[in-house]
């Protein structure tokens, strides 16, 4: 039995791992942590902070707050030697340091998108990659979502990339020349790969990856239409992290 804490416990993402894991029988939710208190504890104990919990009560933090909560999670578990699972995406460059040297003295799994269907776009993205011309990733979210583009389209990237470069290959340049409006072309994710962000209420988190190639176009799209959707996979990386140091990003190396 693993016993979890939820950083982020009274959020939306929060609430409904606390309400899953609260019925998974190898999982107890001990405690939600957050500055708000949760509309429901799903059993728990409710803390403001993560430095009134008493660490022999608890196996893993499961964190969905915000960057600087999860500086505050990677601190904690590294001082007490627990296990982070972190979904927080928008981290800045210092706040992603903090995570790196925490998994210095514990283990920490951090991943972009937890959702089995997510992993494995991403992993038929970087099948179909080398056989292309061009790329272009559609990302659409909630309206709350307050990161823009997706921690999980640029993770797409960085997988289409490393796939062209194993490959020897790369993305044709964009012949745009001329903007009528600025930002029409989305952003460059560093590599000419295209990401448009779409936020509209009644969404919850959506990807399309639109290949071309001669003749052709491959299009490969994933759907979250719940945040249950994402319960599986923080629940094999809750299972896998333990105090061993070392960080994991992504959880595609602990799908079997
Ligand atoms: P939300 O705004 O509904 O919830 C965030 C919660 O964190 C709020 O309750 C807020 O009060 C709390 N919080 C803010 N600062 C805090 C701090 N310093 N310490 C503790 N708690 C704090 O947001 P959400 O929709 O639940 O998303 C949370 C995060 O999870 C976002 O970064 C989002 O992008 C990410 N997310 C990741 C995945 C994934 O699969 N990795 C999936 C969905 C969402």
């Amino acid at each position: 039995m693993k016993r979890l804490v939820i950083n982020g416990g009274a959020g939306r993402m929060g609430q409904a791992m606390a309400q899953a894991f609260s019925q998974i029988a190898d999982f107890a939710v001990v405690a939600l942590v957050d500055v708000h208190e949760p509309a429901n504890l799903f059993g728990a104990a409710y803390y403001s902070s993560l430095d009134a919990l008493e660490p022999d009560t608890v196996d893993v933090v499961i964190d969905f707050s915000n960057p600087n909560g999860v500086v505050s999670s990677a601190t904690w578990c590294a001082s007490h030697a627990k296990g982070l699972v972190i979904g927080t995406t928008g981290l800045s460059a210092d706040q992603r340091s903090a995570v790196t040297g925490a998994a210095s003295s514990t283990g920490v799994v951090m991943a972009s998108n937890f959702s089995l269907g997510a992993v494995l776009a991403d992993r038929f993205a970087a099948m179909a990659a080398p056989y292309f011309d061009r790329v272009e990733i559609i990302e659409l979210h909630h309206d709350k979502k307050v990161d823009a583009p997706s921690g999980t389209s640029q993770s797409t990237a960085q997988a289409i990339t490393a796939s062209l470069q194993k490959a020897g290959k790369a993305v044709l340049p964009d012949p745009t020349e001329k903007f009528s409006i600025e930002g029409a072309r989305g952003a460059d994710a560093g590599s000419g790969i295209k990401i448009h962000s779409v936020r509209l209420p009644g969404l919850v988190a959506h990807q399309e990856i639109l290949f071309g190639g001669p003749g052709e176009g491959l299009t490969i799209r994933h759907d979250s239409y719940d945040r249950q959707s994402f319960v599986q996979g923080v629940a094999i990386a809750a299972r896998f992290v333990s105090s061993v140091p070392g960080l994991v990003e992504g959880i595609d190396s602990l799908l079997d």
